[in-house]
């Protein structure tokens, strides 16, 4: 179907680069003309969709989560990162089956698209039914399984995660791709590490990770290693492959000399930084090394939302604080992070991220005829430091609408909400005292 869209286009080309009164076309889920309405030749789109006042962005891509952890939203807070995973988490992760992933999983997708987030990174277990669940909602995504090294089932999970990439990479229309999860370098000693790089090797598959998320991590892989979590990895020849590292929050001059070198790129996770007072990422040294940076919500556990346009003006805020200096990380330096930054991350900078002819048709309209957007001084400053996930009323992905008027199209969102609620009672057994179940 050719679709014409009509708004400001904010590309993210580059700052300067904004088009008011600017036109989109799409044809066979491909952008084929960006730019001014008259250079439209012989286009007679079958929908129009925009107008005045909607700004036109790429979609967003959140680079790393785990999905399906919104059955735990809200089910246990304010606590230590690892007293919370281990007294709290995994032990709901246990009684987890693939049922449950799969409605958990299909949940964050709707919540996802209707913040305008098109793309995401997601690391978990069940795989198959997270690939089912992105199939179905017509997003796209990078899937990998988690690997724990230390666990009994470590060479099965890295079977299991061959046959994931077998099944799925390149599937749903292009829209899946896999990677290889070794979950962190704590969970997983060196030996694993280098069978993991191998094997990513071996499938032309890149790497995504958690790594440097805590201080008391870093002290750790010192303590043990010799060297730091990034040295290690290094070590190991794990950086030799496409990279998509999560957190990276204590890092060193050198390690960042060492991802910038490697080419690895980081996924920002501010909101969950935050929340589980892991501390701040150097994100401006990280950009000013040229390590190319993605932002994500991480699960919804410890955030609690996946709401891409929040997580923007967390980056952003957070920064400057830090530094104690209001230039650090300008608006659209966060913008660029949330798209192209991201697919860059995800190893899609060629494919999407941007607003470019020849690029697939990853949309998002916000609908800019609201207060919290008047006067219209500055549209990107609205879209990062004032924009809201509801403010989003189209999404496209690959050229399909799966989001019309504000309303997802390819899932049935009551029965996603019905049979959440079913899951997350059976986990937790007798709700607790604040509880809604
Ligand atoms: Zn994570």
């Amino acid at each position: 179907m050719d679709i014409l869209i009509k708004g400001t286009v904010i590309p993210v080309t580059g700052p300067g680069e904004i088009l008011r009164d600017g036109v989109v076309a799409v044809r066979d889920g491909k952008i084929v003309y960006v730019g001014r309405p008259e250079g439209l030749n012989g286009f007679t789109p079958e929908r129009v969709i925009g107008g005045a006042e909607t700004a036109v962005l790429p979609g967003l891509v959140n680079a790393h989560t785990h999905a399906a952890m919104t059955l735990f939203r809200s089910y246990a807070d304010d606590l230590p990162l690892m007293d919370w995973l281990k007294e709290e988490i995994w032990p709901l992760e246990n009684r987890l089956e693939a049922a449950d992933v799969y409605r958990g999983t299909i949940l964050a997708c709707v919540e996802m698209l209707l913040g305008g987030t098109t793309t995401f990174a997601d690391m978990y277990f069940f795989m198959n039914e997270v690939a089912a669940a992105v199939q179905e909602s017509g997003m796209r995504a990078s899937l990998c399984r988690g690997l724990i090294g230390v666990a009994p089932n470590a060479e099965e999970a890295l079977a299991e995660s061959r046959e994931f990439v077998a099944a799925w990479h390149g599937k749903a229309g292009g829209r899946i791709s896999c990677m290889l999860g070794p979950h962190a370098p704590y969970t997983c000693p060196p030996e694993y590490l280098k069978k993991v790089a191998a094997a990513a090797a071996e499938l032309g598959v890149g790497i995504h990770i958690h790594v440097a998320e805590t201080r008391r991590e870093t002290a750790d892989i010192l303590k043990q290693y010799g060297c730091s979590p990034v040295g290690l990895l290094n070590v190991c020849g794990l950086l030799d492959a496409p990279v998509l590292a999560a957190h990276c929050v204590h890092v060193s001059p050198a390690d960042i000399e060492i991802l910038a070198k490697k080419g690895t790129a980081v996924a920002h996770n501010p909101e969950s930084n935050m929340k589980l007072g892991s501390g701040i990422a150097p994100i401006t040294d990280l950009l000013d090394a040229g390590v190319t940076i993605g932002l994500g919500t991480d699960g919804a556990a410890s955030n609690n939302n996946l709401d891409m346009l929040e997580e923007m003006r967390s980056a952003a805020l957070l920064q400057k604080a830090a530094r104690e200096d209001p230039t650090a990380l300008p608006a659209y330096k966060a913008l660029q992070m949330a798209t192209i930054g991201g697919a860059r991350a995800l190893g899609m900078g060629e494919m999407i991220g941007t607003i470019e002819t020849g690029k697939r048709a990853d949309l998002i309209l916000i609908d800019l005829r609201k207060p919290h957007f008047y006067p219209p001084h500055d549209v990107v400053a609205h879209v990062v430091y004032a924009a809201r996930a509801s403010d989003v009323r189209t999404v496209m992905v690959d050229g399909q609408v799966v989001v019309d008027g504000g309303q997802v199209l390819t899932v049935n969102v009551e029965t996603v909400l019905d049979n959440i609620r079913e899951s997350a009672l059976r986990l937790v057994g007798r709700p607790r005292e604040r509880s809604l179940l």
